[in-house]
């Protein structure tokens, strides 16, 4: 099965999106701004892939940015402004009401895999198993 990604706008500067593959994760990342797309549950595979031992550490669901979303960001699968602000932990980004396709800033995904990361390592050591919040499915639901 393959899935059209030859022309995803970017939603931030609309220039055409270029798929990547990290493994078998496939994402879209803006060549012009280095904005990321991710499918519906893209992102878990990815995060998940990147960080072993994710489900051991307590993260803490994402909260809705106040303001609904975002009019003038287009969703690049839907094509309509659908992408809803959330922040987590400190960093944004949005998720379109419709097909649940996460948009963020390369920079930012860089940020939260560094701080699940800074976490896990905490984590170590610990005796008591971290209660485990479901943050990525959250992502993907
Ligand atoms: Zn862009
Ligand atoms: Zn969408």
């Amino acid at each position: 099965m393959t899935k059209d990604t030859s022309q995803l706008p970017c939603p931030s500067c609309k220039e055409p999106m270029r798929p990547e593959w990290h493994r078998a994760i496939e994402i879209d990342r803006c060549p012009a701004c280095g904005d990321l797309w991710f499918d519906r549950t893209e992102l878990t595979t990815y995060v998940a892939d990147k960080t072993p031992g994710l489900g051991k550490v307590m993260l803490g669901q994402p909260r809705t940015v106040p303001g609904g979303p975002d009019t003038s960001l287009a969703c690049p699968r839907c094509r309509v402004p659908s992408l809803e602000p959330y922040e987590w932990d400190g960093h944004r980004f949005s998720r379109c009401t419709s097909c649940s396709g996460v948009h963020l800033e390369g920079t930012t995904l860089d940020g939260i895999i560094a701080d699940i990361e800074g976490r896990l390592q905490r984590e170590k050591g610990s005796a008591t198993p971290s209660e485990i919040l479901f943050w990525l499915l959250f992502i993907a639901r």
